[in-house]
């Protein structure tokens, strides 16, 4: 058995107890605006939510039109804005100990005063630490939906986004298109070229897909040499060439390994949702054209009919 050192009782500490709950009444009452808004702060890590409370205690002691955040955060834009106006302007970068949290704007139709400013300034310096936690949390969530080879959204972002999608089909009858990317004999382009030259070529077809498709289109690495494209608005006529539009674009890709130069051909399957129908099925129904790309020679396109 261990040891465990017996903790030494001290004696209490009446001044310090009775300080403690004096803080802890001072602090409960929030009387001043500082521990308000840091108190309010802390009981979200929601970016949104954290710059309301902060846009309402402002507003509470230097009145405003507008107030716009602004920051890239894991390769998205995030803007919130509030308000409507004003031609006077205050900015902010928000850095913290070397790194950067975003940029604050603060507009109104009257000048600011000197005053003002620093009033401004003093809240925002309040506010800074709960919006890097939030500006992190926002980073963590986007790395778990994020393929880190690729960059580009993994088979987790897939999966919310199927759901999404299936479910916005049955209700408004939108058309949603999948179509399933699988690269042509790579295990042969590991065993000729080595891991390496085979990763390079995995992120620049990730690449090349991105840059193929509208901002509305989504990509993601479903597998290890398997993509796929979520299409929205988008009937079984039009995936079918857009995919043979991307099957081209593939094709021309061409990697440096020491020399000598890599192509990719890629197989795909293509399967527009159904009403009702479940995520995995739809799934299931474009692998099962995929493979008969696959079965019929690869580097080709096949659509899983609706109607057969
Ligand atoms: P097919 O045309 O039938 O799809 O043949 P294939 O060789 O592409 O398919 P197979 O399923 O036999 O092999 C897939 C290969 O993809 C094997 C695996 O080593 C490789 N692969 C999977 N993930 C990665 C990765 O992250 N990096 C690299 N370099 N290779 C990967
Ligand atoms: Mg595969
Ligand atoms: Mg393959």
């Amino acid at each position: 058995m261990k040891n465990i050192p017996s903790i030494q009782a001290t004696p209490s500490q009446p001044r310090k107890l009775a300080a403690l709950k004096q803080a802890h009444q001072d602090w409960s009452s929030a009387s001043n605006v500082i521990t308000r808004l840091t108190q309010r702060l802390s009981t979200t890590l929601a970016l949104e939510e954290q710059l309301g409370i902060l846009a309402e205690e402002l507003s509470d002691i230097v009145p405003f039109d507008t107030l716009t955040y602004r920051h890239r955060i894991a390769r998205q834009e995030f803007v919130y804005s509030t308000g409507l106006g004003g031609q006077h302007r205050c900015e902010y970068r928000l850095n913290l100990e070397g790194d950067f949290y975003g940029t604050l704007t603060i507009c109104r139709r009257q000048r600011f005063s000197e005053e003002e400013l620093q009033g401004i300034e003093t809240l925002i310096g309040a506010a800074i630490y709960s919006v890097r936690n939030a500006c992190r949390y926002i980073a963590i969530e986007q790395a778990a939906l994020t393929d880190s080879l690729t960059g580009i959204p993994n088979k987790r972002a897939l999966d919310d986004n199927l759901l999404r999608a299936s479910s916005l089909s049955d209700r408004h009858g939108q058309a949603y298109s999948l179509i399933l990317v699988d690269l042509d004999h790579f295990k042969q382009v590991n065993d000729t070229y080595g891991h390496v030259a085979g990763d390079h070529l995995l992120r620049r077809v990730g690449e090349c897909l991105e840059r193929a498709l509208r901002t509305s289109d989504s990509v993601y690495r479903f597998g290890g040499e398997e993509f796929a494209v979520l299409l929205p608005h988008t009937g079984e006529q039009d995936a079918r060439d857009v995919a043979e539009r991307i099957r081209r674009t593939v094709s021309e890709i061409t990697v440096d390994a020491g020399g000598e130069r890599i192509t990719a051909t890629a197989s795909f399957g293509v399967a527009t949702h159904l009403k009702g129908e479940q995520p995995e099925q739809w799934v299931a129904r474009a692998d099962e054209a995929l493979y008969r790309a696959k079965q019929k020679g690869r580097n080709r396109t096949e659509v899983f009919a609706a109607i057969a």
